[in-house]
């Protein structure tokens, strides 16, 4: 086997230890569920075993769950015409599956479960399919089905044995907004039924297996009754009523996978188990198979994983190292910055113009470790070291030996000259010369190089240490080595890299600049500031329309607005956001979250805001409160259309040319709602060509703007799709 061992000692006890081979951690695929079904079937009919006991050999997690990757292959509709087919096959595959976790708890010998770290998803649900779980006294300990969070449901027994092991309460947090418990919090719900010292779970699961237990689980004896009661029990009905509301406004029924959770809880705790287990099924099969089951799997875990394998990098060039990397400004991005290089263990020298202002970008990683090591995340040691990884100074000749720069200094074209200058009169022939511009197009910023061939974009999200993305913008004259050193970087650090087209705010500022756009125009039309900011919440969009511009800054959106009037002249076409930020910023000096006013009012803690009042100058009222669900849809599409066809036009105009890079970039840089698997997906849950006719019939109503381009018409046309 290539996942498993097991060895049976000299007192019959089957130790089951789970080790995937060449893998930091362990997973449940197809091959992993076939060996361990070998196993389970070796468990019943060996008279030698007398009872099991089920580990890992991974430190610090047991299981991580099911490779997303593998469910893939059975998501989707399946083949047209073969629908029904595609689905019994796919049932009977989950069947399989059920069977064997339900084969191992009837077995008839006891199993205990020694748990030493992470146990999630498909881990969790093997872990309460044994009769007893130990887990260790240590902070790797966490046990939780994520699955709902993503937009999946957990389908090896996770609806039906948690609350049968824990009561209807508790179970709802976990399954529906993947709430995940340490030992201490599972051992005083009933999840788990011991914690010992860390490396001490199997000996003392083993002890348990050798004090004759009784190997059944409590839902397969007679008289056995759900913990806390059934759904009817009032507070367990309270707790289904408001835990389905709590669902609702944090995820706005965007996302079917909890509609199905709760009904597979909900009757499947009413049956016996196998009844329960067959209701979970189909819900599991109804979930999988709904369109945003399957663009979130791609987008979130397929396509990742696919970008950083380097499917885009250039071919043909040695796989670069960085040992050394230098970061010009220790302001907000290049404090940041070089936090990350640091924990990834490369040497990090931060220059600002003072040593004071050096110092503070220093500080901020002592800031951030502080709080992992007091969090228990990690030890002081460790922090200490990667603290010491940060040299701030103000001097560039410690710049010499780095492999890379970042340069992180004002937004100003002569500022970010100077510094290049600076700091590349001390680098060798093959280092890389990165400018974080979030505005300037690159290669006018490489006239200020002497190796424009070096010269790339890495455009990084604020907090760095936080956001994944990294846009990287090719210069004219930035060289494919070069491009193919930015994506080695971008590894080195472990972000997720997508490759832009040098153009006027790239692909993701571009794309989300509509958030702002389309909200301005519904302000324009005189519908009320409070249902914008709650349509926009409801598309699935982390931050409010009118929000997220506040904390973002008026000033600079304004700011760039003026600097692209300066640039494109008569070609700029003025739209909503234009009348509205000259409104706020230069009629009102509403700047935003920093001066305590913008779309918002703030209190002097900056903790409370109330919309500000005179954001009625703006238009005569027409829509103030109720609306029909025709109109809330139609808000909502115009919202996530805006966005949507900006993105389709980038991909048009080359601008990005991956979808891939299009679905994550968005997801991942500005928070795309999640449940479409980012704008190019969306497009295609729609159906390109009945996208394109609502497109058409939003622009007959409110405006060209949502006319889709040709790219689109010719692909609904041809019946093409982007994937
Ligand atoms: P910031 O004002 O917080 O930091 C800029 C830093 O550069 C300051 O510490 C300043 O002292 C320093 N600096 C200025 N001139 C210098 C010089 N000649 N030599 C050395 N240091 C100098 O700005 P920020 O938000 O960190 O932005 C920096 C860059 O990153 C800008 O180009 C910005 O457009 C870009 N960016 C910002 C964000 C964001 O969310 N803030 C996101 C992506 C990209």
């Amino acid at each position: 086997m290539n996942n498993w061992r097991v060895e049976v000692d000299g007192e019959g006890v089957a130790l089951v230890t789970f080790d995937m081979a060449g893998r930091k951690v362990n997973t449940l695929n197809a091959e992993v569920i076939s060996e361990f079904t070998s196993i389970v079937e070796r468990i019943r009919s060996d008279d030698a075993i007398k009872g099991v006991v089920i580990a890992s050999a991974k430190a610090g997690s047991f299981c991580a769950g099911g490779d997303l990757g593998d469910i893939e292959s059975f998501a989707g509709p399946g083949e047209p015409g073969k629908e029904a087919e595609t689905l019994a096959h796919d049932i009977e595959r989950m069947t399989k599956d059920l069977t064997l976790f339900r084969g191992l708890e009837t077995s008839g010998k006891p199993v205990a479960c020694a748990i030493e770290g992470t146990t999630l998803g498909g881990g969790a649900e093997l872990a309460m399919a044994c009769h007893y779980r130990v887990a260790a006294d240590n902070e790797h300990v966490v046990l939780g089905l994520p699955e709902g969070g993503l937009g999946l449901l957990p389908g090896g027994g996770g609806t039906q044995r948690l609350p049968r092991l824990v009561g209807i309460r508790e179970s709802l947090p976990i399954l529906l907004d993947g709430a995940t418990k340490t030992a201490a919090e599972a051992l005083a719900i009933g999840l788990i039924n011991e914690i010992v010292p860390t490396g001490q779970t199997v000996d003392r699961a083993r002890a348990w297996v050798l004090s004759s237990p009784e190997a059944v689980q409590p839902w397969d004896k007679p008289k056995f009754q759900v913990p806390g009661g059934g759904p009817y029990v009032q507070a367990n009905s309270e707790a289904i009523a408001m835990h389905t509301a709590l669902s609702r406004v944090k995820f706005y029924d965007n996302y079917p996978a909890q509609r199905h959770i709760l009904a597979a809880l909900y009757e499947g705790i009413q049956v016996p188990i196998d009844a329960g287990l067959r209701i979970e099924m189909h819900e599991f099969i109804k979930t999988v198979r709904t369109p945003q089951a399957l663009a979130m799997i791609r987008t979130l875990f397929l396509s990742p994983r696919e970008i950083k394998s380097g499917v885009n990098r250039p071919a043909g060039h040695p796989v670069r190292t960085f040992k050394k990397a230098a970061v010009l400004g220790a302001g907000l991005m290049g404090a940041g910055i070089a936090c990350v290089q640091a924990k990834m263990g490369i040497e990090t020298v931060l220059i600002d113009r003072t040593p004071e202002a050096a110092d503070r970008g220093k500080a901020y990683t002592a800031k951030y470790l502080g709080k992992q090591v007091s969090r228990g995340r990690m030890t002081q040691e460790k922090a200490d070291v990667i603290l010491a990884r940060i040299l701030p100074t103000t001097d560039y000749a410690d710049v010499q030996g780095s492999d890379i720069v970042i340069e992180a200094v004002f937004e100003d074209r002569d500022v970010k000259a100077d510094v290049t200058r600076l700091a590349e009169a001390q680098l060798g022939e093959d280092a890389i010369m990165a400018t974080n511009t979030s505005t300037l197009p690159i290669t006018g910023l490489a006239t200020a190089s002497v190796r424009p061939e070096n010269f790339i974009g890495l455009h990084f999200f604020s907090p760095v240490e936080r956001m994944d993305l990294v846009e990287i913008i090719r210069g004219e004259r930035t060289s494919d080595a070069a491009l193919a050193a930015a994506y080695d970087y971008i590894a080195a650090i472990r972000k997720t890299p997508i490759s832009v087209k040098d153009s006027r705010g790239f692909y993701t500022s571009r794309t989300i600049t509509r958030y702002l756009d389309e909200p301005c125009e519904m302000l324009i039309e005189g519908i009320a500031p409070t249902i914008i900011e709650n349509i926009g919440l409801m598309t699935g969009m982390p931050v409010g329309p009118l929000s997220l511009p506040d904390a973002i800054g008026l000033e600079l959106s304004y700011h760039v607005a003026a600097q692209t009037k300066r640039d494109l002249g008569d070609a700029y076409q003025e739209t909503a956001s234009d009348t509205v930020l000259d409104f706020l910023v230069a009629k009102h000096g509403r700047h935003g979250r920093r001066n305590g006013k913008g779309f918002y009012d703030y209190s002097d803690d900056g903790k409370v805001k109330t919309l500000w009042s005179g954001l009625s100058e703006l238009a005569e009222p027409v829509m103030t409160d109720a609306f029909s669900d025709d109109v809330k849809t139609e808000l909502k599409k115009r919202i996530l259309y805006r966005m949507t066809l900006e993105a389709a036009r980038c991909m048009e105009e080359g601008v990005i040319s991956d979808p891939r890079e299009a679905d994550v970039g968005a997801v991942l840089g500005f928070g795309f709602p999640r449940w479409t698997g980012g704008p190019i997906s969306l497009i295609e849950q729609v159906g390109v060509a009945k996208f394109v006719k609502e497109c058409d019939a939003l622009a007959d109503r409110h405006g060209e703007r949502f006319r889709p381009g040709q790219m689109l018409r010719t692909m609904a046309a041809d019946g093409r799709t982007f994937y």
